[in-house]
């Protein structure tokens, strides 16, 4: 433990079997802060979220990761939560037969917080995300929404008081109102609490709402490009060329023009009547 509050990534390699993926990724976010990661289709950005959390299947090959002094990476992905980490997941898990209090009653209860607390907590919570009460009780993400189902992550990043949330595309399948929603809610718990905040995504539109410190464009599993909120602009309007430059031309998709043209699937900000 060094007493110093930072979310610390060095120099981290990481792959599948024989593959890498990560080549080298440094990273620092301090409470309070967003950081986002951009990058193409392909270029590692889901690896890292799942590297960061212990997904299994993943071979780490050099570096560390360390949460406020403590080392993740030896860690099992409940005791990276439990050490302050929360991944907000691209596709939440249905999980028939549990509710989100019992979810939350047991996390809190396996973290060392009082369990009581938690009915007043997910209720004041669910009524800043505008989540309807009577969804609390019904089995979690079971049958939900795309938008409901991303308000239930922002619901329990909110409740467990995590203090580093990893936002895996959080704006991808989300309505304009619940992604407006959600990202002011995690904008204010940075605010408030100093939630610090690792926004991957490929869509500067979450970044008007969450407003990031730094920004950072991955290509080939590392970090090419780094600057303040004026990048993820320059990406909007330039496209991963323009800001990439020749690293650009080593990347193995061809499309390489602005973002709604270069492969990234449907664009949930698109102008239907363009
Ligand atoms: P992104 O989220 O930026 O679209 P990913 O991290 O999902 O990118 O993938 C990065 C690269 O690693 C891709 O080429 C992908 O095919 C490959 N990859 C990711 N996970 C696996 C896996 N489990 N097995 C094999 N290849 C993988
Ligand atoms: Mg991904």
């Amino acid at each position: 433990m060094t007493g110093e509050h930072v979310l610390r990534i060095e120099g981290l390699w990481a792959g599948v079997a024989d593959t890498e993926i990560l080549r080298g990724i440094d990273l620092e976010i301090r409470p309070g802060e967003v950081h986002a990661v951009m990058g193409r289709n392909g270029s590692g950005k889901s690896t890292l979220s799942h590297v960061l959390m212990g997904r299994p299947g993943y071979e780490v090959t050099a570096g560390s990761v360390t949460l406020d002094g403590v080392d993740l990476l030896g860690l099992a992905p409940w005791e990276r939560a439990q050490a302050g980490l929360f991944l907000c997941l691209q596709h939440p898990t249905e999980v028939p037969g549990v509710s989100l209090e019992a979810l939350l009653t047991e996390a809190a209860r396996a973290g060392g917080r009082d369990p009581d607390t938690v009915r007043e907590a997910l209720v004041a919570e669910a009524e800043r995300l505008g989540i309807d009460e009577r969804l609390l009780e019904r089995p979690l993400n079971v049958d939900l929404s795309g938008g409901e189902k991303k308000r239930n992550e922002a619901l329990q990043l909110g409740v467990t008081g995590a203090r580093y949330a990893v936002l895996d595309e959080i704006d991808s399948g989300l309505d304009v109102d619940a992604l407006a929603t959600v990202s002011r809610r995690i904008q204010e718990a940075t605010d408030e609490d100093g939630l610090g905040v690792l926004a991957i995504t490929h869509f500067s539109r979450l970044l008007e709402v969450l407003e990031p410190d730094r920004v950072h464009v991955l290509s080939q599993g590392s970090i090419r490009v780094s600057g303040g909120p004026e990048l993820a602009e320059q990406l909007e309007t330039e496209g991963y060329v323009g800001v990439l430059g020749d690293a650009a031309a080593d990347e193995p998709e061809t499309l390489v023009g602005l973002p709604h043209a270069a492969g990234f699937g449907e664009d949930p900000f698109a102008d239907p009547l363009a």
